[in-house]
């Protein structure tokens, strides 16, 4: 493991306390801590270094995270954010008047000669991008892998996923993906051994939670105590859908 990495264990070990004190996935307790840190460095001092300033130019935000940022309430930090933002989006479209001509006369270039081609990459890498979402996944792999690296090591990990009832639809799929590279094959089936039977509990939990929450409906069941099922599908939506 690298010493950088090191840095890391503190996070990941703290997200799965939080993760089993709310019965939250763990993923999504590190997600939102890394947003609300990427949210304050934003419009922190960091807008006004030109490296990340040429970062937001460039990718901009999601509709979400400018809604977040705007909450946040610094105008004029954001104001300046934007306004070369929409510098460089203004850039982009001069740029395609410019060349518009020279390449309708680009015969032996006919195939790169469709002059929309240009200005819908340019414009799809902003409209897709988003700072905040990317610096949230760079830095959440690194979580990842630490959680890889410290689960055989921290038998604490295993106890607290038993608690939070295991990892979210999306965030498990994304340990199935990077899990079988990330370790070796005997650490991936360890930590499936542990991993798989806690996500198939919770499933079989909910579903028969609901069932009885569906079932609370008929009249005839109207007297019969709820159980566990009152919370059933806030509970469901949460460990399918993730935690906010
Ligand atoms: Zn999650
Ligand atoms: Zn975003």
């Amino acid at each position: 493991m690298l010493i950088k990495e090191h840095i890391y264990t503190i996070p990941v070990t703290d997200a799965f306390r939080t993760a089993a004190g709310e019965s939250a996935c763990p993923i999504c307790v590190m997600r939102r801590g890394l947003e609300s840190d990427s949210l304050v460095y934003t419009l922190g001092p960091s807008y006004m270094e030109d490296d990340t300033r040429a970062q937001t130019d460039k990718l901009g935000f999601c509709p979400e995270h400018w809604e977040k940022l705007y909450a946040c309430q610094n105008r004029l930090g954001l104001s300046l954010i934007m306004h070369t933002h929409i510098k460089y989006l203004s850039r982009i479209m001069d740029k395609q008047t410019d060349v518009k001509k020279p390449l309708k006369h680009a015969g032996m270039f006919a195939k790169s000669a469709d002059p929309s081609e240009p200005l819908y990459k340019s414009l799809n890498e902003a409209e897709c991008g988003c700072f905040i979402c990317a610096r949230v996944n760079r830095i959440l792999e690194r979580y990842i892998d630490t959680m890889f690296y410290m689960w055989p090591r921290t038998p604490e990990l295993l106890t607290l996923a038993r608690k939070c009832g295991g990892f979210c639809l999306a965030h498990f799929v994304m340990i199935l993906k990077i899990g079988p590279d990330t370790l070796k094959e005997s650490d991936w089936l360890e930590f499936m051994n542990a991993v798989f039977p806690i996500q198939r509990q919770t499933l079989e939990s909910l579903e028969a939670d609901l069932d009885w929450f569906i079932r609370k409906y008929d009249y005839r069941n109207a007297g019969e105590p709820w159980g566990n099922s009152k919370d059933a599908l806030p509970r469901a939506i949460k460990a399918i859908g993730g935690a906010l």
